[in-house]
């Protein structure tokens, strides 16, 4: 199915379905991908599709520099001030894993001080898939901003390798020793979905992954959970959406162990 990618650094405001009135951060390339994960619902396409439009163009996919970052998001922000735009949320999303750019911890701190200076009230958020957690500079980072969203899709390691495709030796048990790092003061995030990918039948909502799904849970204690299911075209096509009625019963699960969840 057709995929898009985020074509600027900066994209938005946008009214999201989690966060609100959302001005994007994209620190991954604005022609491309980088990401270690290879989600087969990924928004963005696959890894390798980007990696090879870039070859065919002669292009090298490259994270933002950094100075450019500030520069668009002072001059975005200046400009919708003067507006009078509201906004709720800076977050950082886009095409791939934001916390991979090297430059990530100094990056959240100037944009930290923007938004300070045009908008106080406004959160900021980090869409992360949790796998850099390992670096003390993303610790840090992650623990600077107002919301760290991260991506748990399944506590089994076979439907993470299924669902999220991980580009590396990827350790259950190690991402979940560094988000409890976080002490709780982190979003988990669940993509819910149910379909085929080569050959292998995917459902992250049967029974059995719910109860290891909810044994993490409480073992990371998240201040909220946020579970939804497919908006928009994937890459892989056989994947079926998790209805509304069925998100807000797993919702209640969540509810049940005392742990705030929101489903969308
Ligand atoms: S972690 Fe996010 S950016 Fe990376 S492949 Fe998955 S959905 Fe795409």
């Amino acid at each position: 199915m057709a995929t898009a990618l985020f074509n600027s650094v900066i994209f938005g405001p946008i009214k999201s379905r989690r966060l609100g009135v959302s001005l994007g951060v994209n620190l991954p390339p604005s022609d491309g991908k980088i990401c270690n994960f290879d989600c087969i619902y990924c928004e963005c396409g696959w890894n390798a599709d980007a990696a090879l439009a870039a070859v065919k163009e002669g292009r090298k996919l490259r994270f933002a520099a950094s100075a450019e970052v500030v520069e668009q998001l002072g001059s975005k922000l200046k400009d919708m001030k003067e507006s009078g735009d509201a906004l709720d949320v800076i977050t950082f999303a886009g095409n791939g894993e934001p916390t991979m750019h090297p430059d990530f911890l100094a990056i959240i701190d100037e944009v930290i001080k923007l938004r300070d200076s045009y908008y106080p009230t406004a959160k900021i958020a980090v869409l992360s898939n949790a796998t850099m957690l390992a670096r003390v500079e993303v610790r840090k980072a992650l623990e600077k901003v107002d919301r760290a969203l991260l991506k748990i899709d399944s506590a089994i390691p076979a439907t993470i390798d299924a669902i999220n495709q991980p580009q590396f030796k990827y350790s259950l048990s190690d991402i979940i020793a560094n988000i409890k790092l976080f002490k709780g003061e982190v979003i988990i995030q669940t993509m819910f979905l149910r379909g085929e990918y080569n050959g292998v039948m995917i459902d992250n909502t049967a029974p059995v992954e719910i109860a290891a799904w909810l044994d993490v849970l409480k073992e990371l204690n998240p201040s909220l959970v946020m579970i939804y299911s497919l908006d928009r075209d994937t890459p892989a096509d056989n994947l079926v959406k998790v209805e509304l009625g069925e998100l807000e019963e797993i919702a209640k699960l969540v509810s049940a162990v005392g742990i705030e969840c929101s489903f969308s």
